[in-house]
């Protein structure tokens, strides 16, 4: 069965959810090989959760250098593996960095690239992946007719599913060399934790727009109800009543969860942009006319602030 390279998102050593997602996808189309390299701490990801998630092989990258500069080595690396092993695909996380890199091997490789991939089928040995377009507005079947498919996959595209893989750890070294180096990380900080899912990794987002009025309580409290991240509109991000990093939209995140719960939110253009392509759309709202229930699964016209904690005063009681 051929190979079909991962690259694995290990931050501080733990292994992403979106990384397990790319393993289960993987299987779908050969056998599953993790390429993981070591952070500035010489730090690696747990090889034993990459084998409980079907990796036959684990290439490790123990070098520190490929954390000292941005993308560019790891593309390196990544493409000379490309050639030495001839793999079937390779899968990145859909990631700002796994996109570019995406690209560049690619580009390396002589081979198609498919970014923001939403699904990835196989037929009779041939990939299909669906891919959001323009905003979202459209979704795309597409093939890559030239080379192993290089294909960035956005997070919540499959469930991830344990398959005892062998997990046989093949360490692998690569001489950066200087053309790579011309972009140093200088500092980094360590994303700061809120105890919640990461926004564009969870599989539930419950957000809030001007709508709140600036109190977010009713919004976070569903939120940690039913284990998901917080998102907001700019509306909200522009009044200052939460950072941008809780920006869902064309000028913020985009997201792809199992559910996202808009809550006060219209539904302009901009803000579709960001979250279109969830599963499962629910959006509580006072205006009946609202743009946003023209895309909702399941909508409610009321106030927020006596439909959402009723909502989750349910949720709190049914999980017991
Ligand atoms: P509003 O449009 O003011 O809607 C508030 C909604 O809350 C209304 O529908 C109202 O009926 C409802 N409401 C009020 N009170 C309650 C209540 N008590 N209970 C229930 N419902 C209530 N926007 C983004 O979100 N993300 C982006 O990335 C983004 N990028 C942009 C980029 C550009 C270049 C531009 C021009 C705009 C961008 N915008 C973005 C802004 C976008 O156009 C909208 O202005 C914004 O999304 C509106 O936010 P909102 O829905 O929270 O506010």
């Amino acid at each position: 069965m051929s190979e079909v390279l991962v690259l694995i998102d290990a931050p501080q050593g733990k292994v992403t959810k979106p990384s397990l997602e790319l393993l289960t996808i993987a299987r779908r189309i050969g056998e599953a090989s993790a390429v993981v390299f070591a952070d500035a701490d010489g730090q690696s990801a747990d090889t034993s959760v990459l084998a409980e998630y079907g990796a036959e092989k684990i290439y490790t990258y123990a070098d520190s250098t490929f954390a000292e500069y941005l993308v560019a080595p790891k593309a390196e690396a990544l493409a000379a593996l490309v050639a030495e092993k001839s793999p079937a695909a390779v899968l990145v996380p859909s990631t700002s960095e796994g996109k570019e890199i995406a690209a560049r091997v690619a580009l390396k490789s002589e081979a198609g690239l498919i970014t923001d991939a939403i699904d990835v089928a196989v037929d009779g040995g041939s990939i299909t992946t669906t891919q959001a377009a323009f905003a979202g507005n459209f979704t795309v079947a597409a093939q890559v007719t030239k080379g192993a498919p290089v294909i960035a996959v956005k997070p919540n595209s499959a469930a991830p599913e344990a398959a005892a893989g062998a997990g046989t750890v093949e360490a692998v070294s690569f001489d950066v060399p200087e053309s790579a180096k011309q972009v140093k990380i200088v500092s980094s900080e360590a994303r700061v934790s809120t105890g919640r899912p990461e926004l564009t990794e969870a599989a539930i987002v419950v957000s809030g727009g001007r709508g709140t009025g600036g109190d977010f309580s009713e919004v976070e409290a569903l939120a940690d109800a039913l284990g998901a991240a917080v998102g907001a509109s700019r509306a909200a991000v522009d009044s200052g009543w939460k950072p941008h990093t809780f920006q869902v939209g064309q000028t913020g995140k985009t997201v792809s969860p199992q559910l996202y719960v808009a809550n006060g939110i219209s539904g302009a253009i901009q803000h579709r942009a960001g979250m279109q392509t969830s599963k499962t759309i629910v959006a509580v709202n006072k205006d009946e006319e609202a743009p946003i229930f023209e895309l909702v699964d399941f909508g409610v016209v009321g106030d927020l602030k006596s439909v959402l904690p009723q909502a989750t005063e349910e949720i709190t009681k049914r999980k017991g």
